[in-house]
């Protein structure tokens, strides 16, 4: 692996240099008001990303899947009901962990490929009549076959039914890339990490907490201690932390989120969405289709690419590694040889983009798969070439 070369995988994401210098502080006693400093710009900065007007913001060292425990742990009680739709590694993976924590999971099983089925799921609650369901878990982008879903129909469902359960959202893959509204949602707890969006090494779990999820804390039985957010509002209302805090991560989250703002949050989404349509355009000129159903379920964060019929998507990803040093992602679990991924999260520009689709390309020649050299950059091209926002233009 070159690290002269971008990352394609769907997090970690490539770190721009300045994120990896605000990382890179001395150290300072947290238990000062020098913490404080750092701290706050950071929390203030993650309630606009994740668009809040009321909750908490908590950071803890941990990552994504860190986040998932904490959400759990903080709000149920063993033996709680939570209603989760299984459709790809990671809703599955969230599912397992509430099993673990011997929470009885109602899972409503949707083809992967699709994303959370709104029908279903508002048959489900409307099927609890004794509210039985104390959350509904989402996961905004399904990571491994590159499937968003509608987590404002999901909060449309659970109001349609009068249902008072509360929405966790996993936004680990699509928090600072894709739009996301807390408060227009009605999300309780939605979960980000440190080292996709926000373009950071990995290290944060980054949590959303509504009012809501904050008094279900009251009488949640889970054992939690580490994670607890109790303990952590406590301290941070002295501008503290209960133990000794990530501080590089925390102030390069601020400057992460100064870097997102500056270009303006619509901004970023927008980029995303090209990124992603010149990826898509490229899979297009290869003749491939995204493994996502339906175009409304595209990414703009990851996409999985079908490979054509025996060929094997973890040959590409293994022969990228190898012979060029490009880092692509492979299929995971039912998809797995089937698909192949390219991340296009985080800080990409059209060259970078563009480098990565000429690699998977080279790999497809070199392992005799029936694509014409060119076809996909050429369509990627095209495509990037006649959509240059006026603005970057102007600011050069
Ligand atoms: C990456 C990812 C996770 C896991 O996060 P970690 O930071 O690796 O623990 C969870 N959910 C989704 C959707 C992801 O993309």
């Amino acid at each position: 692996m070159s690290t002269q070369n971008p990352v394609f995988i769907p997090g970690p994401t490539n770190i721009p240099d300045s994120i990896r210098k605000a990382c890179d502080m001395p150290t300072i006693d947290h238990r000062s008001p020098a913490f404080a400093r750092v701290f706050k710009p950071a929390i203030a900065g993650v309630r606009r990303v994740l668009k809040m007007d009321a909750g908490e913001v908590i950071l803890i060292p941990s990552t994504g899947t860190g986040g998932w425990e904490a959400a759990i742990s903080n709000t149920l009680s063993p033996g709680d009901t939570v209603l989760a739709a299984r459709f790809g590694m990671f809703s599955h993976r969230w599912i397992d962990m509430c099993q673990r924590h011997r929470i009885d999971v109602e899972v409503i099983e949707a083809p992967w490929g699709e994303g959370a089925p709104l029908a279903a799921i508002e048959k489900a609650l409307r099927a609890d009549k004794n509210h039985q369901i104390k959350a509904v878990l989402a996961t905004h982008n399904e990571t491994a076959t590159g499937v968003k879903s509608d987590i404002a129909g999901i909060r449309r469902a659970m109001d349609a039914t009068g249902h008072p359960a509360m929405l966790f959202v996993d936004g680990v893959s699509s928090i600072a890339s894709m739009p996301f509204d807390f408060t227009a949602w009605g999300v309780d707890v939605a979960v980000a990490g440190s080292q996709k969006g926000f373009m950071l090494p990995a290290g944060l779990a980054i949590l959303g907490v509504s009012p809501k999820a904050i008094a279900a804390m009251d009488t949640a039985r889970l054992p939690r201690t580490f994670f607890d957010f109790k303990d952590m509002l406590a301290a941070y209302g002295r501008g503290g932390y209960p133990y000794t805090p990530a501080v590089g991560l925390i102030a390069g989250l601020a400057h992460a989120i100064d870097l997102l703002e500056s270009e303006g949050l619509d901004n970023v989404y927008a980029r995303h969405h090209r990124m992603a349509e010149g990826v898509r355009r490229a899979i297009a000129g290869w003749g491939m289709a995204p493994y996502a159903k339906f175009p409304d379920l595209y990414s703009d964060t990851v996409t999985a690419v079908k490979v054509p019929e025996g060929c094997n998507g973890t040959d590409l990803v293994q022969l990228a590694a190898t012979k060029y040093g490009m880092a692509f992602g492979v299929g995971l679990g039912e998809v797995a040889g089937k698909v192949f991924r390219i991340g296009h999260l985080g800080m990409l520009t059209d060259a970078m983009m563009l480098s990565g689709l000429a690699v998977a390309e080279m790999c497809m020649a070199d392992l005799g798969w029936p694509v014409k050299l060119g076809s996909g950059v050429a369509a990627a091209q095209d495509y990037y070439r006649g959509t240059v926002p006026a603005l970057a233009i102007a600011a050069e």
